[in-house]
């Protein structure tokens, strides 16, 4: 039987981050022996917000090496680069005739971004759940590894489809949002503000590239209090964050150790020491991202490697996705 198509993609906007990780890279190295995997970095994505592209093609790379550093298989998966496939921009025009003004000014996520930007809300903006739709149905993908936040963005995905399906005939598989967990990990930022992100909030942030004692200095630096009220009280969420990358990156006997020190601690006894408790975290993640930063640095540095992975990943996102325009040309009266 024919595996079954899985997209995702990235912006290249920044350092990618422990959040990055456990939320999205982590699940996508599961998935590649189960699934035909496309993988990209959504560098015409990035334009939306991010208008000024020096540093673009170095994040591009950047993003690539720590993808694979993290696990992921050129070989087993395709992992491109999302201008490498011109494919992708000629469907996003078929479908951009099919999405209306109305429905795209009213996405969750364009409202967020007028008020965020309100001198840039150009036409990119507006259209990105159309290119969105593009990248995901050019490879005909039915399954996609993301979180709540874009569910709103696949439905419209599947109203494109459905309409270019209703229009000119059968040609595209309807995407649903899909992981094996019911629940991502969400990672909070270690100042309890928000989550971790690769463009907000940098010092509060564990980024795969940190050396040791940036992490050592982050993780010291985490909001932490007087310990409970009262034994066996609800963790505030910043104490919870501390606990679910403990979780995440030391042995169960240490997070069982903590655990069981804070629900012991009740005001004026005070049990649980965050200070040690944040000096094991600190060591223990250094244990888990050195490997990742060194490997994805020794990726980033060789350039011959480094693109021959992208043509490859370029060559088979392009297979997949001009026997798909084929079949779209084919359908509009294009061809
Ligand atoms: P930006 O600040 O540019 O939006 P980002 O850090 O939010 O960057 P995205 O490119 O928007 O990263 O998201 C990439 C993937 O990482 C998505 O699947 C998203 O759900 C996941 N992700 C991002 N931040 C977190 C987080 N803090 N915890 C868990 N998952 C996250
Ligand atoms: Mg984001």
């Amino acid at each position: 039987m024919e595996k079954e198509v899985v997209l995702s993609g990235i912006r290249p906007t920044g350092f990618l981050h422990l959040g990055n990780y456990f939320g999205a890279m982590r699940n996508y190295v599961r998935m590649q022996d189960d699934y035909n995997c496309y993988f990209f970095v959504a560098n015409w994505h990035s334009l939306t917000t991010h208008p000024d592209t020096k540093e673009l093609k170095n994040s591009v790379h950047r993003v690539i090496a720590e993808n694979i550093a993290c696990g992921l298989d050129p070989e087993k998966v395709a992992l491109y680069i999302q201008s490498d496939v011109p494919e992708i921009a000629e469907l996003y025009l078929y479908l951009n005739m099919l999405a209306y003004k109305g429905e795209l000014e009213k996405t969750v996520t364009f409202k967020d971004k007028v008020r965020q930007q309100p001198d840039n809300v150009n036409a990119g903006l507006l259209t990105y759940p159309v290119l969105q739709a593009a990248d995901i149905l050019i490879h005909r993908a039915v399954k996609v590894p993301v979180g709540k936040d874009q569910e709103q963005h696949l439905e419209m995905a599947r109203n494109f489809a459905e309409r270019f399906n209703y229009r000119y005939g059968e040609v595209l598989p309807l995407p649903y949002a899909f992981n094996y967990d019911s629940e991502l990990v969400r990672i909070m930022s270690l100042d309890g503000t928000g989550k971790m992100s690769k463009s907000e909030n940098q010092m509060a942030t564990l980024y795969l590239a940190d050396d040791e004692d940036t992490i050592r200095k982050k993780i010291m630096k985490a909001k932490t209090d007087q310990g409970p009220e009262t034994p066996g009280s609800a963790k505030p969420d910043y104490i919870q964050n501390l606990f679910t990358l403990m979780g995440l990156v030391s042995t169960p006997d240490t997070v069982k150790k903590f655990e069981d020190d804070f629900n012991a601690s009740s005001a004026g006894n005070c049990i649980i020491r965050y200070g040690d408790m944040k000096k094991q975290l600190a060591e223990d993640m250094a244990r888990f991202i050195r490997p990742i930063r060194e490997k994805a640095a020794d990726i980033q540095h060789n350039k011959e490697l480094l693109s021959r992975i992208i043509l490859q990943g370029a060559d088979k996102a392009r297979a997949s996705a001009s026997a798909t325009l084929q079949l779209v040309r084919e359908a509009v009266g294009m061809n």
